[in-house]
This record gives C-alpha cells, sequence and structure tokens, in this order.
C-alpha cells in the first residue's frame, strides 16, 4: 500500500486503531476488552494514550493515515472532549490523507447530539452504531443498556450532527429469535430514514469467560439461572433465566436471510459479514483484510507494522503507569538531565507483548486466508508481486481441491469462495495453512 505525495515521495498508507475500553456497564455475552471506570480513572488513560500517540508518531513518519478507528468499549461513553483531544493529538502529530476515514463506534443511550457534534467538529467523519437488535425484549436479553427508541434518538441526531457515512451492527442468533425476528431486524434497518450506508450483520458467538457462557456453555444447557452483571456504580443488573438459542437450522436460514434481504435494499455483500452502498465498504476493515500495516493505540490493542504483529498489554494499571509515570534516576537522563528519546521509546516497548515477526509462510497464509474473506477474493498478480511466485506453486493443490468441490472459483487474476464456499468459509480458509 504505497503511493506517490506530491512531492515525489513513496508514502506508506497506514491505519489507526485506537481502543476505548470503558463501558456503563458489561453486556451478557461481552469478551472484548472493555470494563465500567470512573472519570478520574478514565483521565488518566487518556494522558497516557496521548502519550502513546506522540512516542509512536514519531516511528511513522514514512506513513499517511488513511483511516481512523476508535472502538471499544465504548467510545462514546467517556466525554466528547476526550476523544476531541485525542483527535487533536493524531491530526498534530501524524500526516493524513484529505479523505481520510475517520469512524467512531457508538452505542445509543451514550451519545446525545452535542456529543455528535463535537465528534463531526473534530473531523470523525462516520459513525458505527451497535444497534444490535430493533426488539427491547432481544436487547434486554443481551443486557445492552439501551433500547429500540434510544437508538432511534441517537440515529436522528446522528444525521443531525452533519454524519451520512453511517454503519449499523446487528446481531443474529440470539436467545428466544425466531427467523421471522430477525428478518424484521434487518427490515427494519434497510428502511430508516435516510438508510445507513453499511450495515454489519453477525452471529451471536457465545464466549467463555462470559454470563452468556454460564447460560449457555458446553454442560449447562439445561440449567435454569439467571445471570447478572454490576452496574458502573457497582449496583446489579439481573437478567432473565435462559431462553433457547435458534437450532443449528435456523442459525443456517438467518444466515441465508440476511443476504437476500440486504441485497433486495440494494446492499452489496463485500465480506462475510460486512454489506455496503457502493463504494461505501469501510476502509478501515479492508486493511486488516487486506493486509496493510496498521498501528492499534491504548490498552490491548493489536498492531501489524512492517510484517510484525504485536498488541499492547492488557493490564490497566500497567498501561497508564508506564506511560504516565517517571523514569528512575539514572535509568533515562541524558546528560542534560532530559529524558532521552531513545528512553522514552522504551516505554513503548515495555507496554507490547507476543512481539511475532511475520515469516513468508505466515504472510502468505494470511494474505489467503483473510482475502478470501472479502468477496471480490485475492488477486494472483498481487500475490506474485508480494512473495515473487506464484500462488499455483504454493496453493495449485488447495485450490483445485476446492474448485471441484465447488467451493472457490478462479477467474483469471482472481481467486474467491463461491457462494457455496462462504457458507462453509471457516473449512476452506483452514485449507490454505501451509
Ligand atoms: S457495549 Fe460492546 S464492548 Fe461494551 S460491554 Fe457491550 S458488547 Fe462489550
Amino acid at each position: 500500500m504505497k503511493e506517490i505525495d506530491g512531492r515525489g515521495f513513496r508514502m506508506e498508507s497506514l491505519g489507526i486503531y485506537i481502543h476505548i475500553p470503558f463501558c456503563i456497564r458489561k453486556c451478557l455475552y461481552c469478551d472484548f476488552l472493555s470494563f465500567p471506570k470512573g472519570r478520574a480513572q478514565q483521565a488518566l488513560y487518556f494522558d497516557a494514550l496521548e502519550k502513546e500517540i506522540l512516542l509512536s508518531a514519531t516511528g511513522c513518519g514514512k506513513y499517511e493515515v488513511q483511516s481512523v478507528f476508535f472502538g471499544g468499549g465504548t467510545p462514546t461513553a467517556v466525554m466528547p472532549e476526550a476523544i476531541v483531544r485525542i483527535m487533536k493529538a493524531l491530526f498534530d502529530n501524524f500526516s493524513f490523507k484529505d479523505d481520510a476515514e475517520i469512524t467512531i463506534e457508538c452505542n445509543p443511550g451514550t451519545a446525545d447530539l452535542d456529543a455528535l457534534k463535537a465528534y463531526r467538529n473534530a473531523g470523525i467523519n462516520r459513525l458505527s452504531i451497535g444497534l444490535q437488535s430493533a426488539k427491547d425484549d432481544e436487547l434486554k436479553r443481551l443486557g445492552r443498556i439501551h433500547d429500540r427508541e434510544m437508538f432511534e434518538e441517537c440515529y436522528r441526531n446522528a444525521i443531525k450532527a452533519g454524519f451520512e457515512n453511517i454503519n449499523v451492527d446487528l446481531m443474529s442468533a440470539l436467545p428466544g429469535q425466531t427467523l421471522t425476528d430477525w428478518e424484521d431486524n434487518l427490515k427494519y434497518v434497510c428502511t430508516l430514514d435516510p438508510a445507513p450506508c453499511h450495515i454489519s450483520a453477525y452471529s451471536l458467538i457465545i464466549e467463555e469467560g462470559t454470563p452468556f457462557y454460564e447460560l449457555y456453555g458446553e454442560d449447562n444447557e439445561n440449567k435454569d439461572i439467571a445471570v447478572s452483571v454490576n452496574m458502573q456504580d457497582g449496583s446489579e443488573y439481573c437478567q432473565n433465566p435462559r431462553l433457547p438459542l435458534p437450532d443449528e437450522d435456523t442459525e443456517r436460514q438467518m444466515y441465508h436471510r440476511t443476504e437476500e434481504i440486504l441485497s433486495s435494499y440494494g446492499y452489496r455483500r463485500y465480506e462475510i459479514s460486512n454489506y455496503s452502498a457502493k463504494g461505501k465498504e469501510c476502509i478501515h476493515n479492508l486493511r486488516y483484510w487486506q493486509g496493510g500495516d496498521y498501528l492499534g493505540l491504548g490498552l490491548g490493542a493489536s498492531s501489524l507494522m512492517k510484517n510484525e504483529r504485536y498488541h499492547n498489554t492488557s493490564d490497566f494499571e500497567r498501561y497508564i503507569e508506564t506511560l504516565n509515570g517517571d523514569f528512575s534516576i539514572g535509568e533515562a537522563e541524558g546528560k542534560d538531565g532530559a529524558i532521552s528519546l531513545s528512553a522514552e521509546n522504551q516505554r513503548l516497548l515495555d507496554i507490547r507483548e507476543d512481539v511475532e515477526p511475520l515469516d513468508e509462510k505466515a504472510r502468505m497464509e494470511e494474505f489467503m486466508f483473510l482475502g478470501l474473506r472479502l468477496t471480490a477474493g485475492v488477486s494472483a498478480n498481487e500475490f506474485r508481486s508480494r512473495f515473487g511466485k506464484e500462488i499455483g506453486e504454493i496453493y495449485g493443490g488447495v485450490i483445485e481441491g476446492l474448485r471441484e468441490k465447488n467451493l472457490l472459483e478462479w477467474d483469471g487474476d482472481t481467486i474467491r469462495l463461491s457462494a457455496e464456499g462462504l457458507d462453509v468459509s471457516n473449512y476452506c480458509m483452514a485449507e490454505f495453512l501451509l
């Protein structure tokens, strides 16, 4: 992903992910790195995050930022001023493309009109709203903090604040959900006025360590138990006992109806779970699937930079203390008593974990199984230019095997999963492990 800038320099393009780990309370299915924290802890976090931005920018001089994504957690659950401050730090320290896509994830009930205007004025131009369901009973069962009315208010305010590029997230296979319920949710979003230009439609996954795992995890199938979570103020929020999850057949029908319904409203599926109006694909997420460099900033954030993967610590105290803390005398002082740049950079290394240089084999595997998530597939020419080898030389047998099963198509330069292949994408992608 190289481009020539106006001065003739080769610029690499970059995506920046900013993790905001705070939520009002934990949803019952959530295993993301997120938790409730008070304002004082949040303030310390933003001090540390700003420091990480300043330090990271010094190593990114050759990059031009093409996209930023504020994810979480709930980025809109913090004071808008904190987000505005982070945007300023980014603009002050990185070069940006004029048309950079800058997204903030937003949960209904956490952003009013003034907050949405503040994000827009700060340069954020894309909003990703976590609706998940348009039915209040489903939302309650998920432990979400909002209802449909709050979503509608949020959506209206987003339009008023000037957001034109809006994604809405929906989640299928929810407890007690029927096929008709899911179809209603899809149609509800497609008929919003104006309609959002992007819809992400994922299935609920029951993750270990969540309250839902207590209800629905292995060996718990017949338990009749209630689960509870704590609110930010420590009070307990209780849920009803378990309702059955949709069976496999229903889940499969939901999956198929998603594409049928969304395409009938003009959305094009461009990734297994993502649909958009023409030209409104999420640039930031495309970068993940196409193997572009991205820098993750904030607690637990993952990066892929110059063929090296790593992530930041998930330890809140360690993140804050390392970035905000003083250096001990002698360890970091330069001759004139100033903290040296290399010592400052050491702080970045100290919050990094699992640094993994990607060898050629790992890069080829990722090129295939991330790229094949896209309906556009992967390019054989691109493979040759990245690795200096023909794709058939490395994957000829796998490609042929999947073609024979009608799971994959190879049309000139392009290799993509067929509709049947997308149905069993996990199986197909596993075949590309070398
Ligand atoms: S709002 Fe999102 S990140 Fe926060 S608890 Fe719910 S699912 Fe997790």
